[in-house]
Parts: C-alpha cells; sequence; structure tokens
C-alpha cells in the first residue's frame, strides 16, 4: 500500500494523535482529521496533505485507512455504532478499507469490533502504543498489534512511520490486552515508587538521592528512571499522559485478570488508588501527580 495512493482518516487528535497524525504526514499520506475540538485544526495549519473534517463521515470518505486515537472503548463504540442518536461512521466505511485502533482500549470491546466489522466487510487490527508524546513526536513509539498476521503484514509500513519497535502479539484484542497489562505493571511502579520516595523524605532523607539508589538496583523501574527527576521531585506534573487515563487503564487491566479468573489483589489496590488520586486532584491532573497526591495523604 503505498503512501500517496493511501487516505487516512485520522480520529482522535489529542496529545498523541497529533503528533502521530504529523509523523503520517511527514512520510507522504494524505489525512482527513477529526477531533470534537475544532482548534486541533490550527495545529496542522503548517502541514500540506492535511484536511479537517466537520464530521467523523467527512473525515472517513473514501478512507482506504481509518485510525482512531481516542481516550476509552465507551467513546470509540459511540463512534463507530452510535449512542442515542443516528448509527455511527461503521456501517458508513468503504468495504475492504482498514480500521486500526491504536487507543488503549478494552480487549474485550476490541474482540467484539472486530467480529462486527468483519461482518461489515472492513479489516481490523488493534495497535495500542506505548512510549508517550515524546515518542510520538520524533516517532519511536513502541506499537503493539493485534489482528490477522496478512493484515500486519500489509500495514506494518504505515506503522513504522510512528513508532520503532512494532510487535505482532495474536489475534484481535490481543494487543490491547498485552498494553492494559503493561500499563498496569508501569502504574502500580509509580504508585510504588511514590510511596517509598514520601516516606524516605519524611524520614529526612533525600529523595534524589534515594532515586539514585534505586535506579542502581533492584528498585528500578520506568518511573524511577524516568518520570521522578523529570516531572515529580520537581513538581512539575506534566508528563501529557493524564491521571484520568491511567486510571482507565488499570481498571481494563483489572476487569481483563478477573474476566480470566486470576488473582488480582494488587491490581485492585492499584484501581482504588487511582481512582481516590483522580478524584482528589481532578480533571487535567497528571498521572505523575500521583507523587503529589500520596505527599497529601496521612496514613
Ligand atoms: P487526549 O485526551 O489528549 O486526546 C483524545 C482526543 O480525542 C481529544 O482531542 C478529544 O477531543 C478527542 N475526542 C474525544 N471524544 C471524541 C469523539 N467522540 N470524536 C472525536 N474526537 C474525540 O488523549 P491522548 O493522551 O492523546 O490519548 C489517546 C489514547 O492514547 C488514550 O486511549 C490513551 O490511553 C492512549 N495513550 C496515551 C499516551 C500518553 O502519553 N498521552 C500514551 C500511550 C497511550
Amino acid at each position: 500500500m503505498k503512501s500517496s495512493d493511501t487516505k487516512i482518516a485520522f480520529i482522535g487528535l489529542g496529545l498523541m494523535g497529533v503528533p502521530m497524525a504529523k509523523n503520517l504526514l511527514k512520510a507522504g499520506y494524505q489525512i482527513v482529521g477529526f477531533d470534537l475540538s475544532k482548534e486541533v485544526a490550527a495545529k496542522f495549519s503548517d502541514d500540506k496533505g492535511f484536511q479537517f473534517a466537520s464530521t467523523p463521515e467527512q473525515a472517513i470518505e473514501g478512507a482506504n485507512i481509518t485510525i482512531l486515537m481516542l481516550p476509552d472503548s465507551s467513546i470509540i463504540d459511540a463512534v463507530l455504532w452510535g449512542s442515542n442518536g443516528p448509527a455511527g461512521i461503521a456501517s458508513k466505511l468503504s468495504k475492504n478499507s482498514y480500521l486500526i485502533d491504536m487507543s488503549s482500549s478494552s480487549p474485550i470491546s476490541s474482540k467484539e469490533n472486530n467480529h462486527q466489522l468483519e461482518r461489515l466487510g472492513i479489516k481490523f487490527i488493534d495497535a495500542p502504543v506505548s512510549g508517550g508524546v515524546k515518542k510520538a513526536i520524533d516517532g519511536s513509539l513502541a506499537i503493539i498489534v493485534g489482528g490477522k498476521k496478512e493484515h500486519f503484514n500489509e500495514l506494518q509500513p504505515l506503522l513504522e512511520c510512528m513508532g520503532k519497535s512494532i510487535v505482532h502479539v495474536g489475534d484481535a484484542g490481543a494487543a490491547h490486552a498485552v498494553k492494559a497489562l503493561n500499563n498496569y505493571v508501569s502504574a502500580a511502579g509509580l504508585i510504588a515508587a511514590s510511596e517509598a520516595l514520601n516516606a524516605a523524605n519524611k524520614f529526612g532523607l533525600d529523595p534524589h538521592i534515594v532515586n539514585k539508589v534505586f535506579n542502581a538496583s533492584t528498585g528500578r523501574n520506568n518511573t524511577t528512571e524516568n518520570k521522578v527527576e523529570n516531572f515529580m521531585l520537581n513538581d512539575a506534573f506534566n508528563s501529557g499522559f493524564s491521571l484520568a487515563l491511567m486510571r482507565k487503564d488499570v481498571q481494563i487491566a483489572l476487569s481483563f485478570i478477573e474476566n480470566m479468573n486470576c488473582y488480582a489483589n494488587l491490581a485492585k489496590q492499584c484501581v482504588l488508588t487511582a481512582k481516590e488520586a483522580d478524584e482528589k486532584l481532578g480533571k487535567g491532573a497528571d498521572h505523575t501527580a500521583m507523587y503529589d497526591y500520596v505527599r497529601s495523604r496521612a496514613l
């Protein structure tokens, strides 16, 4: 599939969607984008090959590939199938076109969406990403892919415009399962590091030195290596990944683990902590503000 012959509809142009779409434009793809927020159109004013649509239906007209980069599965289901109003875009997608859900969605919903889309003659893959806004900008995201191997093979060159490590993990929904489990493990590391550094600080220790020790020892994780100094101990709390999205991800992971009938004690605690922090810190809080929340709490 050559970039010059491919028209992409890109729905969901937020913190991640904008830089991902820009990397596709750089590779020569034509994009018609749609987002509920009309202001995002201005972010593409210097980009050739981009048009902003006034409805999702307009964005998908004639598209060979539709990419979704939306907050969660309830929004994706409303966009695809409609909610309370006219039906969504699914029945209007071109036959034999691809729908790629790059959001961090529920694996159970994605399996069902794949099933329903197949009946409409649409090819589905789930392709959630890891790496955050910085890696979205420089095109080095890790992309996990679920769906038929032949679909993966055909779409790999397009995915390589946005990511460096592209791994096919199984059938439709498999990538969303792996993504949710990854984000659960990551959130557990964030909460553990926040609690440990807060207690160390109260004991009179320098949290910068403690974190250095973690990074040279077995407590090292993505939070201690990349978040503590850049976003947490300096009170910046601006990594670009919201606490609300982290809460959603750990909830997806917990539901998945429970659905598999597996032990999930720590996942339950992570969901509870993420819920409490999200409610206390309010809309717009970054996930690294978990440290701020932990600091504000007594035993
Ligand atoms: P975001 O909130 O910045 O962007 C979501 C965009 O979707 C917004 O611009 C919003 O206006 C738009 N939107 C919401 N409902 C819509 C609808 N019905 N129709 C059209 N547009 C709609 O979120 P983000 O940080 O870009 O994350 C997007 C997805 O990627 C989420 O599933 C998230 O979990 C995942 N993700 C985020 C990061 C990160 O670091 N931010 C990293 C990896 C994965």
